[in-house]
């Protein structure tokens, strides 16, 4: 296609005459992004179309990963450098006067996911190209993804997204493998030869139609595929108001759930569940049966892996196929259902926790409803064995009960894998969240630690380190993540530790010019960057960090000379719209920001900022700009974080409690280089079991304490009355569910810490280094040779 920039520019130069009807000097900067994004489709064609013979030929087992989130950011520069094309373009692109970077920016954001869970099915897809895995994703097409954060007067406003606008070059519409996704409607069964054939009459169709992207690997030929389902009408509607039918279908692929924890409880996501489900399993059995007669060895040629319980009707819509469809007694349907999908739980929250009310479920969904009545039958009969007269238990682990449905138990049940997302939450879950069905299912509990792909979250998004990582060790991390290590012989080679600096400090040059331009607010670089971006949550403790701001600055206007290093706390967050507590803390963090920022006697000493509308694309200047990573939640609450390990991969020193992978973080780095604070995760548990913590006595006892605590609602950083009213009652008057009070001593004490630690350089920057030698384990390259290996049982063959 080309192979140098002369190529790629006669090319690029003839697609724009040819497309646009205009010369090259007439066009827009969207017409470059558009063309050059075909180029880059048609570039990959070969090898997609190349990989899928292959598989096809070698009959190799596939993977399919089903998510009702893919948070994929942009992939322009992603795509180029997988392809080993990024040099080419950007020289000719040069050449012509066009930026890269501006063209980059055209690019919007598919923010197709919440956060941390979605972030990590874009990361897999990635590893699983660059390993030669068989691994395809399975999703959603929203119309409109996350929506976009505003930040007016310190409050939180949404606007819906809208990605698609300008069309989204990377994806194939393929209509003709359209799948027709049935709802509503009754079944009906028959006698047919002494067996009961079930039919689903007067159901309300809806068409499943794909969009498909290539997913290529880093400087591999494997390309794989994410199939996005977007809903249409379909061309078979039953009589009625066909207006309302167009809204009705359409709207099940209209919006992505803003919330990533609660539930809404809504028609529409468990349709949307339903949907996304019942298209991909079609399409893969369509698929599968163009090559294989029957289906009884259907589990030793597919792999099914549902991202959370989201997609969990995979295992009833399994059995339907091959109970309804194929006519295979219900053993050994089970048989090969149970063999087929394995399960990813990533939280222990028991709000999170997925239950559906029969009277929705059922008319809803009514032959799956009665698999599941089934599944759930035959479970809980078998537990008669396990548990001989405890109805109690039984009944707590049942599928159905008080007129729900248990989605996790449905999971756990109908899976032949279980896996927590870090080792600690791996432990909750089989010691205590999910105790009862470790005892009878052992084996099919393990651990995968998350990972996070280090060619989006350092090779692409920190270049600067990427090429003196490169001068230092060779370029073979890029392929082997844990030759990262080798890094480790420059920990006390002065020439090499400044050039570390000196690049952290470009980057941190290049975030404050982000954030004087979003927010107005000028930031030091010689500050120490201290950040937390993530989701806003209660259990995250965002309150934490603001309360020790507000801490220090009181003790900086009760004493001008009191030291401290000079400090940019950063923040970046979004909260589900109807999260009425998470809002409150992200006004709380403006109006302190407004205060400290608006105060020159701690000018030089303290600033706060919020950069609106938290997203891929704004993550990836931030985490290459960190000193300092906040990963502060209440021990026990954060699964893994994923977060964590994207600042530790850029030289960002964690200050966390012993939560999630952070415990793995300072496995590999050592004590002494992280900062590990607060309650252990036992202590926590422990108290929520047993009481024994009285928030109040913390307010008496500590005055830093009781003066941060009664500025949250005496007018000091707000005049308006009540406006922090949630917050103080939530410490105070609701006892503080998540330890912020009992663990603000260890916090401010550690924080102190940080800054000695900052200050000599000679013992920072090392540290920082030694993170960045060990991230190479936190890689989703580790994570996903550990699935392929140990959940999946495929094999990347040795092709690049
Ligand atoms: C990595 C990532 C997350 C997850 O962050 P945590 O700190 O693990 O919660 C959320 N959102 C975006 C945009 C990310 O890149």
């Amino acid at each position: 296609m080309f192979s140098n920039s002369e190529e790629f520019k006669e090319t690029f130069l003839k697609r724009i005459e040819m497309t646009y009807g205009k010369t090259f000097a007439e066009s827009t900067k969207r017409d470059h992004f558009n063309t050059l994004g075909h180029m880059i489709r048609e570039y990959v064609s070969r090898n997609w179309i190349e990989t899928n013979e292959r598989y096809r030929t070698n009959k190799e087992k596939q993977v399919y990963y089903l998510s009702i989130e893919f948070l994929l950011g942009r992939l322009l520069k992603q795509n180029l450098l997988s392809l080993g094309i990024d040099k080419v373009v950007e020289e000719g692109l040069g050449e012509l006067g066009i930026d890269i970077n501006e063209l980059e920016e055209i690019e919007a954001d598919a923010a197709l996911g919440n956060g941390g869970l979605g972030r990590l099915a874009a990361c897999f897809l990635d590893s699983l190209a660059s390993l030669n895995l068989p691994g395809h994703g399975c999703g959603i097409r929203y119309k409109h993804g996350l929506f976009e954060q505003k930040i007016v007067d310190g409050y939180q406003v949404e606007l819906p997204e809208q990605w698609l606008r300008n069309g989204n070059v990377w994806e194939v519409r393929k209509a003709d493998l359209s799948v027709e996704v049935p709802f509503w409607g009754k079944v009906t069964a028959s006698n047919e030869n002494g067996r009961l054939k079930f039919s689903h009459m007067d159901a309300e169709m809806v068409t499943a139609v794909p969009y498909d992207m290539p997913v290529p690997g880093y400087e591999t030929r494997t390309v794989n595929t994410l199939r996005l389902w977007s809903a249409e009408p379909s061309p078979y509607p039953v009589n009625q108001d066909i207006l309302k039918y167009k809204r009705d279908t359409e709207s099940i692929s209209e919006f992505l759930y803003p919330d990533d924890t609660h539930d809404e409880g809504k028609i529409l996501r468990l349709k949307q569940q339903y949907f996304l489900v019942s298209a991909s399993i079609n399409s893969i059995i369509r698929a599968y049966r163009k090559q294989n007669s029957s289906l009884t060895d259907f589990h030793q040629h597919v792999g099914i892996h549902i991202n959370d319980t989201h997609p969990v009707l995979a295992i009833p819509e399994l059995m339907r196929v091959l109970l309804d469809e194929e006519q295979m007694s219900w053993d050994e349907a089970w048989n090969i259902t149970t063999k087929t999908i394995s399960y990813t739980n990533h939280t222990t929250l028991s709000e999170a926790l997925e239950k559906w009310p029969v009277r929705i479920f059922q008319p809803l969904l009514p032959r799956i409803y009665m698999i599941v009545e089934e599944i759930n039958e035959r479970f809980c009969r078998s537990l008669w064995d396990y548990f001989p007269g405890d109805w109690h238990r039984i009944e707590n682990m049942a599928i159905i009960a008080h007129d729900e449905v248990k989605m996790a138990h449905l999971a756990l049940v109908g899976s032949y894998s279980v896996n927590g997302v870090a080792a600690i939450h791996t432990e909750i879950l089989k010691q205590r969240e999910m105790n009862s069905f470790y005892q009878i299912f052992p084996e099919k509990f393990n651990n995968k630690t998350n990972g996070i792909t280090h060619r989006r979250w350092l090779l692409k998004s920190n270049p600067k380190l990427a090429n003196l990582i490169c001068e230092g060790i060779g370029d073979s991390w890029i392929k082997r993540p844990g030759d990262l290590k080798e890094l480790e012989k420059y920990k006390q080679d002065h020439g090499f530790l400044e050039e570390l600096y000196r690049i952290k400090q470009e980057n941190k040059q290049h975030l404050a010019n982000i954030i004087k331009e979003q927010t107005g607010v000028s930031v030091d670089t010689a500050s120490i960057f201290d950040v937390q971006v993530k989701r806003l949550h209660a259990y995250k403790r965002q309150l934490l960090n603001v309360l020790h701001i507000m801490h220090l600055y009181n003790q900086l206007k009760r004493d001008p000379s009191f030291d401290i290093y000079p400090r940019t706390f950063i923040f970046g967050a979004k909260a589900s719209p109807g999260y009425y507590y998470a809002k409150k803390i992200i006004k709380l963090i403006n109006t302190v920001a407004k205060k400290v920022n608006g105060d020159p006697s701690v000018r030089d000493k303290l600033k706060v900022v919020f950069l609106e509308n938290y997203r891929v694309s704004l993550a990836e200047n931030i985490f290459p700009a960190t000193d300092v990573s906040e990963q502060i939640s209440t021990a026990s609450k954060e699964a893994s974080g994923t977060g964590n390990m994207k600042f530790m991969m850029n030289g960002g020193i964690t200050v966390g409690t012993l939560d999630g992978a952070n415990i793995e973080i300072k496995d590999v780095v050592g004590n002494e280089n992280i900062f590990i604070f607060g309650l252990k995760a036992e202590e926590v548990l422990h108290f929520q079991q047993n009481g024994g913590y009285h928030s109040l006595e913390y307010y008496h006892l500590d005055k830093r304490i009781r003066q941060v605590v009664n500025q949250l609602t005496d007018g000091f950083f707000d005049q308006s009355e009540g406006e922090f009213e949630a917050i103080y009652d939530s410490l105070l008057m609701q006892n503080d569910q998540y330890f912020v009070l009992k663990d603000f001593a260890s916090y401010v004490q550690i924080q102190s810490e940080v800054g000695d630690a900052y200050k000599d350089q000679q013992k920072w920057r090392p540290m920082s280094l030694i993170n960045i030698a060990n991230s190479g384990h936190f890689s989703s390259d580790r994570t996903i040779e550990e699935y392929a290996k140990g959940i999946w049982n495929i094999q990347g063959i040795g092709i690049t």
